[in-house]
């Protein structure tokens, strides 16, 4: 299975158009040893023929431009990217939907509750409808192995499943306040698990708390590419760019007694890969105490165009 990152910042990208934090500052002006990085965006392939899209993000089009394993064959082929599995309705996973919109038959997976959100309350994503056939939205159920590809004959390994981890966060600010307390909490973000050939990856751009469930499949996976949006929990309001926490916007912080970093995964096995990088994260920093501190810990740290064979 190959596992691409196409994009790797978390919402705004690195550097964002409106911040003027210490990192997107020193970025433009050329004096920090970081790279600039597209909002998160991961692309999974059992074959070259078939690409799969794990969210949709705002810098989409730009991503698949950029990717030339995505782009169309031929007239007859057409595009390798046929299904995109949403982890969320947040506008960073959701939006690069419309970048699909040119008449492209598509399979979109999500959660009962993110599908009815974005094609009952929001009309602008109803363009989707427009293709022939138009897009076809697959309900994930939680905690169930299911195929994206069938394997090729009875008892071979080569299909590809996925499977729905609950990680019980909110649903987005955007949604009314009636009806996200009216839809079940397990169904506002989960985190994939994708299994090809016995190889597992683990995906994870938001993690809102710490759940035994999903260390466990962080333990049994190759690859796990987790949530790194923010090294403190105070982050942004040191910042000044929000009076809310890590934790309050649904992101475990790296740092800390209950950070990311300190959770007890099993050593060995996975590889473990931070994704979802806010521009305020001091690790993005490669000179920075905190980039050393999760390179010393085993940790990797996404950035665009990082591709891995599984
Ligand atoms: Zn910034």
């Amino acid at each position: 299975m190959r596992v691409k990152v196409l994009g790797s910042a978390a919402g705004g990208g690195f550097p964002q158009w409106n911040c003027s934090c210490a990192n997107c500052s020193a970025l433009r002006l050329g004096t920090l040893k970081a790279r600039p990085r597209t909002q998160a965006q991961v692309a999974v392939s059992p074959d070259p023929s078939k690409w799969f899209l794990l969210n949709a993000s705002p810098d989409l089009r730009q991503q698949i431009n950029a990717t030339p394993e995505l782009t169309p064959r031929s007239a007859a082929l057409g595009s390798p990217v046929a299904s995109i599995l949403l982890t969320s309705a947040d506008v960073d996973s959701v939006m690069g939907l419309l970048h699909l919109r040119e008449f492209q038959p598509l399979r979109i997976f999500s959660t009962v509750s993110v599908r009815r959100i974005l094609t009952e309350e929001n009309t602008l994503f109803r363009v989707l409808a427009r293709s022939n056939p138009p897009a076809i939205w697959d309900v994930m159920p939680l905690d169930r192995l299911m195929p994206l590809v069938p394997p090729s004959s009875l008892g071979k390994k080569d299909g590809l499943f996925y499977k729905a981890i609950p990680l019980l966060g909110n649903f987005p600010d955007y949604v009314s306040e009636s009806l996200r307390h009216s839809l079940p909490p397990e169904e506002a973000v989960i985190g994939l698990q994708l299994i090809h050939k016995e190889k597992r990856l683990f995906y994870a751009p938001a993690l809102p708390g710490i759940g035994e469930e999903w260390r466990r499949s962080v333990d049994e996976s190759d690859l796990a590419l987790l949530d790194g949006t923010f090294w403190k929990d105070d982050e942004l309001i040191s910042a000044r760019r929000s009076r809310r926490t890590a934790r309050e916007m649904g992101h475990v912080p790296l740092w800390g007694d209950r950070g990311l970093l300190r959770q007890p995964f099993r050593p060995g096995k996975t590889h473990h890969v931070l994704i979802h990088l806010n521009n305020t994260n001091p690790v993005l920093n490669e000179d920075s105490p905190e980039h050393r501190t999760v390179r010393e810990a085993g940790w990797e740290i996404a950035y665009d165009g990082m591709d891995f064979e599984l």
